[in-house]
């Protein structure tokens, strides 16, 4: 037992929330976790979740699901076997098809070093941007808003900054589920300084039960409704001239577009389908409000118009300065442990490395930095059009970490027939039998949660250790491990020296700070020179962090973006309409998380705590809409879309609006349930911006079963 009779701090592997978690290793290897008293994330709290995740851990060489060691065609072999094979079979298809015919698809979970090693091999050695993840799933959306907003990916909040606002906006964010820590700070904060909470979401949430105002408006208008109110705060003389005057640009075509489409109060009511009333009284707490936080999630980034919404959010700070101090700013939370480190890492197609992209500039920089042998050009196939892709068959060879995108992924049965005809398909996960790991030519056991060790960043950029208390499972490794072992079987062996995650980390640090004048937003180059020792007590540490000063909270204080002109960008913003046709009878499909269940179940699945919250998928439908189908509280239900069909329990409520339904997204072949949400939303609709699928609004049919 690694450290029986010791407290090790480590972080909580779900949602970007990050706490800090305290674990302990009886003598008898009974493992307790309890909330880091002292980590700045939890200040000791934890939700249900991560109160469950000793109940979580899936026993070591006690069958359990855990996939112990590595498989090439369902029979065992080992470490050198395995690793050889899958650098054949890269290097072949490489020499024989370019390097654009093989991808890596990574994961939120994954530690940030194992990100790094994944994204340097592909892009440095091999010689392709096909890298991509399924934080494009998440917060892609966000990336590409604050790109255009900030000039640079990042967040100028902090999780402080929601206990000292006056009025926190909630859009699209199921807080009190979704990212239950946050949620009970801000309900402390409420309840000590009065925080007004507004909830701009279609549904009645917990969060929604929760708030001060509900704004329950049509899907897809979140847009519409930050643009009227943008025209609002100018047409009443309440914006900040004299912020906008010197640190932001762009004001008269953002206000022109805006007041197309949202001219008054009136017209926005009405095309959001709530009252003159609601829109109005939002309008004016929010012109009232001296600090205001304006929160968005999932509900925004999981649309076709998702980096419109976050501008339209942006514009309404900028414009009125309330950014950059205390209790101000727009702050996107992130929905997976680890998918700011993805993004520090330039594990995203469109992005290279270190906040960097593929100008010319930049490739070089990156080139030299990493001695690469053929570096990416340009950038790769985003989630969508990668998975398209290996259905042509252009990519012939994929490797996939920590992730399952035979359900996440949009038309998912699509996927799967594109995984079981592919060449050449690799999996790495903690996990045997996943719905992605059943179609692998490949498997190869990574350590999970209790045996990895190395670093995750949470939603407000603080950098924290996650360590390893438990021993490995069977002869299971760290992903970073095994993507050094196989870039050094292909021949690139002087440039992955690895031996330890410290190694890893120090040079993802030296190459945030390589070059950089301080245009780039990250850089942690005070940390490069951090010893193993120093690594392995590191404390959560904030971003920026350059050499030779302290961590940098609050951004934008100073008025400078990352822009070209130093300026905060204004972006015109026009909602779309609905990214699908809206067949007559059918219904507008939302998913979304429970309260106590994470991503497909492999982990949370285990707790019979956790599951007795929700023991099955539910069909959440309107009474009209359940009367006019036939359909009954309790009874079965068949829904159909354009991607597939599900049978469902169903739950009439009225927390869903008229013409909407919701299903949770966590289900799985694995768990004999027939509801696997990404068998019913197609993957047709997608971002133009960030390549995100919407996955709130398919059109769906609902009749008894
Ligand atoms: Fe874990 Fe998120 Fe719950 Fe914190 S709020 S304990 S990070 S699931």
């Amino acid at each position: 037992m690694a450290d029986a009779g010791r407290d090790i701090r480590t972080t909580c592997p779900y949602c970007g929330v990050g706490c800090g978690v305290v674990a302990s290793v009886a003598a008898d290897g009974t493992v307790a976790v309890r909330g880091d008293p002292d980590h700045p994330a939890n200040s000791g709290r934890l939700c249900s979740k991560g109160s469950a995740l000793a109940e979580t851990l899936v026993p070591n060489e006690r069958g359990g699901g855990r996939l112990l060691h590595p498989e090439i065609g369902g029979r065992r072999v080992g470490w050198d076997t395995a690793i050889a094979e899958v650098a054949t079979r890269l290097s072949r298809t490489v020499a024989q098809h370019g390097p654009e015919s093989v991808t890596f698809y990574l994961s939120g979970q994954l530690l940030t070093e194992d990100y790094y090693v994944a994204n340097k091999l592909m892009k440095g050695f091999i010689g392709s941007a096909n890298v991509d993840t399924n934080s494009r799933l998440c917060m892609a959306s966000s990336v590409a808003g604050h790109k255009r907003g900030f000039g640079a990916d990042t967040v100028p909040v902090t999780y402080e900054d929601l206990e000292l606002a006056d009025l926190v906006v909630l859009v699209g964010s199921n807080l009190a589920w979704c990212h239950p820590v946050l949620y009970q700070r801000l309900l402390a904060a409420k309840a000590a300084r009065g925080t007004r909470i507004v909830v701009v979401d279609p549904r009645r949430t917990a969060t929604a039960d929760g708030a001060d105002r509900h704004l329950a408006i049509r899907a897809g208008t979140d847009a519409l409704l930050f643009n009227g109110l943008l025209t609002h705060l100018h047409d009443a003389g309440l914006t900040d001239g004299v912020f906008v005057g010197k640190h932001a640009e762009g004001e008269g075509e953002a206000l022109a577009a805006a007041r197309a489409e949202a001219p008054d109060p009136a017209a926005v009511a009405e095309r959001c389908k709530i009252s003159v009333d609601d829109v109005s009284g939002f309008y004016a707490e929010f012109a009232t409000a001296e600090r205001v936080v304006t929160v968005y999630s999932q509900g925004v980034n999981q649309s076709s118009q998702g980096t419109d919404t976050v501008n339209a959010i942006l514009n309404v700070h900028f414009l009125t300065g309330r950014i950059g101090r205390p209790g101000m700013g727009p702050f996107s939370v992130t929905g997976q442990p680890n998918a700011m480190g993805g993004r520090e890492v330039g594990g995203l197609a469109n992005q290279l490395a270190a906040h960097m992209g593929f100008g010319a500039e930049e490739v070089e920089r990156v080139g030299r930095f990493w001695r690469a042998r053929r570096m990416a050009a340009r950038p790769g196939l985003k989630a969508v059009d990668l998975f398209r892709a290996v259905e042509r068959g252009e990519i012939r060879a994929v490797w996939i970490m920590g992730t399952n995108p035979a359900v996440s992924m949009p038309d998912a049965g699509r996927v799967r027939r594109a995984l079981a005809a592919c060449g050449t398909v690799i999996v790495s996960d903690c996990i045997a039998d996943t719905d992605t790991a059943r179609l692998a030519h490949i498997r190869l056991p990574a350590v999970g949660w209790s045996e990895k060790d190395g670093t995750v960043t949470n939603s407000d950029r603080t950098i924290s250790r996650q360590r390893a208390f438990l021993p490995p499972s069977g002869e299971a490794r760290p992903d970073w491990w095994i993507v050094t072992q196989v870039a050094r079987a292909m021949g690139f062996a002087d440039a992955f020296p690895y031996e330890t995650a410290a190694a890893v980390f120090r040079e993802h640090a030296a190459l945030s700070a390589f070059e950089n004048d301080g245009r780039r937003a990250f850089d942690i180059g005070a940390l490069a020179d951090l010893s193993d020792a120093e690594f392995e007590t590191l404390a959560p540490a904030a971003w920026p962090r350059r050499a030779g000063q302290g961590p940098q909270r609050r951004l934008f204080g100073d008025g400078r973006f990352f822009t070209g002109s130093g300026r905060a960008r204004l972006v015109p913003v026009r909602t779309a309409p609905l990214p699908r046709p809206l067949p007559a009878g059918t219904l507008l499909l939302n998913s979304g998380r429970l309260r106590d269940q994470w991503h497909t179940m492999t982990r949370t699945g285990l707790s019979p705590r956790l599951s007795a919250h929700a023991p099955e998928p539910c069909l959440d439908i309107h009474p009209a809409d359940a009367a006019a189908r036939g359909v009954a509280d309790g009874g079965l239900a068949r829904v159909t879309t354009a991607a597939g069909e599900a049978l469902v329990r169903v739950r009439v409520t009225e927390a869903v609006a008229e013409g909407t339904l919701f299903l949770p997204m966590h289900w799985t072949d694995r768990f004999a349930a027939r509801a696997v949400i990404g068998r019913l939303i197609d993957d047709e609709a997608v971002d133009p911006h960030s390549g995100q699928p919407d996955l709130k609004r398919m059109p769906a049919a609902v009749e008894p079963y």
